[in-house]
């Protein structure tokens, strides 16, 4: 027996079963489709899964072939009428490293996944679908369907909006389905410069956008043809060169190659239940949204991350109910994530009704990098004395800072891997972690942050640590494998620690 199955190799599960892997957990991932997928559909990266990537090991290759700070051209009816930049204002700070979104197609962003799994030796098992499975108190017994019979001790369900499991659970996908109203492609084209997201607008005729990829021949083209609706089952090239004259007449465009074409058909639908006993959901099995702001593929990562560590916690031996954190913590963000692309989608239609110039950007949210998210009440969130900074459930905010030979060394450094890390502010953290035994055999990092030549772990040269953490007095912080406060304690002693770590489960009080 295994201890996961985890069923899709898009994103969501790619992510998972790095978390799972690199934690030592047996974990097998396994995909319906003999291929991986082609298209470059969410290509959109904020800046929380930038600092996920960071964490996993992959974020220099995702930054190498993404595009940031790309300008929106945007035409009406065949005139410039603005140039943007929706990150213009955005520049990294010491507490946010990742200033703004990233453009990669999300072939390119599962190859980068890809990749990094089978460094940890794991393999995704193509063309070998869940077809059924039960679960018992013990085990969940799955069929594949090359006749295989798989058993785990969990299986989760990151196999999309269409998620066998999820029927198979029987848990249901309230929402509402909307009509076919985009259509896809990823094209390479002569005509353009690869310097801007062009977006063109006709009156009553339609909208298309062409976006290039960095390192790439091919662009996304997104098209909402008003006078061509009828032919929505023609996913041709001839058929997108039409809409493309019709629409964007005036640069002389040649599209060639269609490696990807397909239609988006905005679906707003959400499970209740992300866990029934020892199958989970999460990604798009358990959420799907509309395409506006970019965040589908986001917040699949992110569930991915939030339940990586938790599911290899208790495979090793912490207590089940951690699992219930899970759903209690990003159940609630998926459906802020539902609130605000369905209000995205709105303003871009509206857009559309009232004849004005469109600009895709219209569709994000304030919070579209994902950088505010977080689980304040949460059980796993245990604030204590917190009056100024981040609270337990924030995300734990970076700072640049030295070591012992003032070496440049981040927060976002001893962050980095598969476990918590306690930060001790003040001098006499120093002591306290010399005397104490709170390490847990690797469960926990202790870093102390102090002054220079108070022999403290991390220097906070200038204050940006402090400052990023609201910290006056000795404080100790414990921050989560997935980079969220845990807990905020006085630096008295680390019994609070320890207390903490006993009550959410993830030690046994002998
Ligand atoms: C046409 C299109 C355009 C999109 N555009 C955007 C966009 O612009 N921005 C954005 O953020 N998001 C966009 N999305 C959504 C984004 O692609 C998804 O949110 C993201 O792919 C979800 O990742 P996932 O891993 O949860 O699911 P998926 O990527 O759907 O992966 C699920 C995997 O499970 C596999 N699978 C299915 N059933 C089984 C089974 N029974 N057994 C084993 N494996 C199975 C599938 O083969 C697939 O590989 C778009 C989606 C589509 C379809």
């Amino acid at each position: 027996m295994i201890d996961v199955l985890v069923v899709g190799a898009g994103p969501t599960g790619l992510t998972l079963a790095i978390e799972l892997a690199r934690r030592g957990v047996d974990v097998r991932i396994v995909d319906r489709a003999g291929e991986p997928f082609a298209g470059s559909r969410g290509k959109g990266i904020t800046a929380r899964t930038q600092e996920v990537f960071d964490d996993l090991g992959v974020i220099d290759e995702v930054l190498h072939y993404g595009f940031r700070h790309l300008p929106h051209r945007r035409y009406l009816d065949g005139a410039l009428v603005a140039e943007t930049d929706p990150h213009v204002h955005r520049s990294p700070t010491p507490d946010r490293p990742y200033d703004g979104g990233l453009l990669i197609p999300q072939w390119r962003t599962e190859r980068i996944l890809r990749t990094r799994l089978a460094e940890t030796g794991v393999h995704v098992e193509r063309a070998a679908g869940v077809v059924e499975f039960r679960q018992n108190r013990d085990r969940v017994h799955a069929v594949l369907d090359t006749g295989e019979q798989v058993s785990a001790r969990y299986l989760v369900g990151c196999d999309g909006g269409r998620s066998t499991v999820r029927k198979t659970l029987g848990v249901p996908f309230e929402g509402e389905s909307g009509e076919q109203a985009m259509l896809l492609g990823d094209v390479e084209l002569d005509g353009l410069e690869p310097d801007a997201w062009y977006q063109w607008t006709a009156g009553g005729r339609g909208f298309v956008a062409l976006c290039p990829f960095r390192h790439e021949r091919s662009w996304q083209l997104q098209a909402v043809p008003f006078s061509d609706v009828a032919a929505q089952g023609d996913l041709s090239l001839p058929r997108f060169q039409r809409i493309v004259d019709d629409i964007a007449d005036t640069h002389g465009i040649r599209l060639s190659k269609a490696s990807w074409t397909s239609t988006y058909r905005v679906n707003v639908r959400m499970a209740d239940r992300w866990r029934v006993g020892r199958v989970l959901l999460a990604g798009d099995a358990a959420h799907v949204h509309p395409p506006a702001g970019g965040l589908g593929m986001n917040t699949g990562i992110q569930d991915a991350y939030n339940l990586g560590w938790k599911l290899a916690l208790v495979c090793s031996g912490a207590r089940q109910s951690l699992l219930d954190t899970f759903e209690q913590e990003r159940l609630p963000v998926a459906a802020w994530t539902l609130g605000v692309s369905t209000e995205g989608l709105r303003r871009i239609s509206q857009r559309f009704v009232t004849g004005g110039s469109t600009d895709l950007a219209e569709g994000a949210h304030r919070d579209g990098q994902q950088l505010e998210l977080g689980y304040r009440s949460s059980d796993l969130s245990a604030n204590g004395a917190a009056p100024t900074g981040p609270q337990a459930g924030d995300r734990a905010p970076d700072a640049p800072c030295a070591d012992s030979s003032g070496t440049p060394r981040r927060l976002f450094d001893v962050f980095r891997g598969p476990h918590f890390t306690l930060l001790g502010f003040g001098d006499s953290c120093v002591d306290l972690f010399r005397a104490s035994s709170v390490a847990h055999g690797g469960l926990i990092r202790r870093v102390s942050v102090g002054a220079p030549e108070s022999g403290a772990d991390l220097v906070d040269v200038d204050g940006h640590a402090r400052t990023a953490y609201g910290v006056t007095g000795d404080t100790l912080v414990l921050v989560r494998p997935d980079g969220y406060l845990a807990l905020r304690t006085p630096a008295t002693s680390t019994t609070a620690v320890r207390d903490y770590l006993v009550r959410v489960g993830v030690i046994d009080s002998a």
